[in-house]
């Protein structure tokens, strides 16, 4: 009998599909189901195959045999509708063999996501959710997402979700597009909704580079400050290097000369004048004053927020301000100059990390930054 010997060939005068199995003892028994798909094609398959690889159809196997019109024996038949006859074929052969080419997917990979759900079929459905999302175009996008949705496939539903954000003018010209907008309203609340999120997360995220930039530019100029004050206001030569704690101002103009340049020379620069100029103006104690002077005093309290060393600390008002500071503390503190300290001070560790391993700066500061997002410190 030719069904014995081949028995997983599709039947029918159709295209002469035929089911490659690697599960070889069946080839020796008889089929005794028949799947029928929506264009009539019977594919013979074995009820043991289908029941362990979908449970589905397991539980269709434990029902009794129901026979259908024209469809003589006790052969079970099984309908497969609404997908193409050729993407039945390939699901079959999948359970049989748990191997799909990459053509097969390119043709058949939505249906096999909707079969793969509906049948139960896990390892077949996380394939096609890669295939599909990798196979995503502005064209199809729509409809991936309605049936990412529909076969409650979250990663096929973020990936287009994400696409149709990135390329909205695009997919709004489509037709898929078009058709959600008649026909599933709540979908396309959904969808904006998403853009909106997005836009706001990236929002955030903008600000937060920016606020982080700031707090590295006072972590800078809180560090061109102690090295200013240690040796001395140098306009020419700005220097970084703290390397004599005591040098005086008649040795400042040798350690100037020994020294390098500042890394971070423009800080530094407008540093120095904006020193220059607290020395000089007359307007530094008045209350409503200078802002240039209040600015430097605002940077003389952070630096003494941050210093550790008050007591060998060459920095201008720095024990006054640990002293008042003390006071300020036992009156309750202002939370967000606290905060400020805080993040002035984590930038400052980021920096120095930066610096003791300077070839691997950059992904490490991302990191950390990352990290204090996540911990929101
Ligand atoms: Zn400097
Ligand atoms: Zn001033
Ligand atoms: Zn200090």
């Amino acid at each position: 009998m030719e069904a014995l010997l081949n028995p997983i060939t599709a039947t029918k005068e159709d295209d002469g599909y035929s089911l490659i199995t690697d599960k070889g003892s069946y080839d020796l028994t008889a089929s005794d189901v028949e799947v029928v798909t929506s264009g009539n094609r019977r594919i013979p398959a074995h009820s043991g195959v289908l029941a362990s690889a979908s449970p589905v159809l397991m539980n269709i196997m434990k029902k009794p045999v129901r026979r259908y019109r024209g469809c003589g024996g006790s052969k079970r038949v099984i309908k497969i509708s609404g997908v193409p006859c050729d993407a039945v074929s390939v699901f079959i052969s999948f359970l049989y063999s748990s191997s799909l080419t990459e053509d097969d997917m390119e043709l058949y990979g939505i249906h096999l996501l909707a079969l793969s759900h509906v049948y139960m079929v896990t390892d077949l459905k996380q394939r096609c959710s890669k295939g599909v999302v990798q196979r995503l175009t502005v064209e199809n996008v729509v409809d991936v997402l309605q049936l990412g949705r529909l076969c409650d496939a979250p990663d096929v539903c973020l990936r287009s979700m994400r696409l149709i954000q990135s390329k909205f003018k695009t997919v709004e010209q489509t037709e898929g597009w078009k058709f959600l907008q008649e026909h599933d309203p709540f979908l396309e609340l959904d969808i904006l909704q998403f853009i909106d999120d997005a836009e706001s997360r990236k929002k955030r995220r903008r600000r937060h580079r920016k606020e982080q930039n700031l707090y590295m530019q006072l972590s800078e100029a809180m560090e061109c400050i102690e090295h200013i004050c240690t040796q001395g206001c140098t306009l020419v030569g700005p220097s970084n290097v703290v390397d004599n704690k005591k040098s005086t101002a008649v040795e400042k103009s040798t350690a100037v000369e020994k020294s390098m340049p500042c890394k971070a020379f423009s800080t530094c620069y407008g540093l120095q004048l904006l020193i220059r100029h607290f020395a000089v103006c007359k307007r530094r104690s008045n209350e409503k004053g200078c802002l240039r002077c209040k600015r430097m005093l605002q940077l003389l309290r952070l630096h003494s927020s941050i210093c550790d060393q008050p007591e060998s600390c060459c920095v201008p008002l720095c024990r006054q301000y640990k002293i008042r500071g003390e006071k300020d503390k036992k009156m309750g503190e202002d939370t967000k100059w606290k905060l400020l300290v805080r993040r002035v001070v984590s930038a400052k560790a980021i920096s120095s990390l930066c610096q003791s391993k300077k070839n691997k700066c950059e992904g490490e500061a991302q990191g950390l930054i990352r990290l204090r997002e996540k911990f929101d410190l």
